[in-house]
């Protein structure tokens, strides 16, 4: 890595608010003066520099979101913003902002435009990054204003990912504070399919957590109805995950071993003379070449889950520390 760069942390730190927008006409103008107080009140405590930002990441939008920023921009140079050519969705979004500040800020808060996630946790997150955190991961505290289908299926889902081998903070969304070391590190994962709440964990160093409220949108409406819900879970499963590869040969292994047992039966019944021609001779091979069949599939899921790993480039270390 380069000598030049200064990776320790900031006292007064340059901060970057990045919010990823889609049709977030309405919501735009109702979040953006109370992200800027809450960086007023920063500022003056002097627990950030007075050169800190906003940045808004307009996604494809169709509804008049740019004329809003470039509105807001206009009567307050805080703000600024990118727009994508088309709509990418919401982790995209995201990464664009995050690697567009990662050289202008100190550190960086991930927020939605929806002010679900309570802004003024980004207070308490800026404090544990002054005191060391590089990450710091924003929890909720409960899920009472979710639907009891959304709060159920979300925790079936982190289930099922740990259980596939996904590290994910439980209940953490995308509101987190990155360093821009952290942003340097996430900018060498270089995987087309995106899903940052996996790869994050990945990196390391030190991390925290704070915890905060989750409340209704501001105004418009959800922008990830159920089937797009469901698309990133497995997205998520599916892009950290070769297991299920695994799980084909394994289940191969398993009927190979069951069919000794099948083979004992379909030989006693044959002995004791009371099948038909033909059946038992079906019966050994159905069941013995079914299992090889699946334990090959297995055997050739195991090498495409090495090229799996391979294409994703992932770096396969990072440094935490160095001493010269
Ligand atoms: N978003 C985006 N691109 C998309 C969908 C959503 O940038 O294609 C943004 C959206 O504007 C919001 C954030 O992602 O800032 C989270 O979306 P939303 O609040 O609709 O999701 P929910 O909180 O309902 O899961
Ligand atoms: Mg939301």
């Amino acid at each position: 890595m380069t000598d030049q760069i200064d990776y320790h942390v900031s006292d007064c730190p340059v901060l970057a608010v990045v919010i990823p927008c889609y049709n977030e006409a309405e919501a735009l103008p109702l979040t953006m003066p109370r992200l800027l107080d809450v960086l007023d009140s920063m500022i003056r405590s002097g627990a950030i520099s007075a050169d800190s930002y906003v940045l808004c990441v307009d996604d494809g939008s169709r509804d008049g979101t740019w004329q809003c920023i470039a509105a807001l921009h206009a009567s307050d140079r805080r703000v600024r913003g990118i727009a994508l050519a088309h709509n990418r969705g919401h982790q995209y979004a995201l990464l664009a902002g995050l690697m567009t500040v990662k050289d202008e800020c100190d550190a960086a808060v991930s927020i939605d435009a929806d002010m679900q996630d309570d802004p003024n946790a980004i207070a308490t997150m800026t404090e544990r990054y002054r005191q060391g955190a590089e990450i710091v991961y924003g929890v909720r505290s409960s899920r009472q204003t979710d639907t009891w289908f959304k709060r159920n299926s979300a925790r079936a889902f982190y289930r099922l990912q740990n259980a596939m081998g996904l590290q994910s903070v439980y209940d953490h969304a995308d509101y987190r504070l990155m360093s821009s070391r952290a942003l340097d590190i996430l900018s060498q994962y270089r995987e087309q399919n995106l899903f940052l709440r996996g790869i994050v964990p990945l990196i390391g160093l030190k991390t925290d957590i704070v915890t905060y409220e989750r409340h209704e949108r501001v105004a418009g409406e959800s922008k990830y109805p159920l089937a797009k819900m469901l698309a990133f879970s497995i997205d998520g499963i599916t892009s950290f995950s070769a297991k299920p590869l695994r799980w084909i040969f394994m289940t191969g292994l398993t009927l190979l071993l069951l069919d000794i047992a099948v083979a004992v039966y379909v030989l006693c019944s044959y002995f004791s003379g009371d099948t038909i021609s033909g059946w038992s001779s079906i019966m050994l091979s159905v069941w013995f070449l079914g299992s090889l069949i699946l334990m090959a599939i297995g055997v050739v899921g195991e090498y495409i889950g090495k090229i799996f790993t391979e294409v994703k480039a992932r770096p396969r270390f990072n440094i935490r520390e160095a001493i010269k």
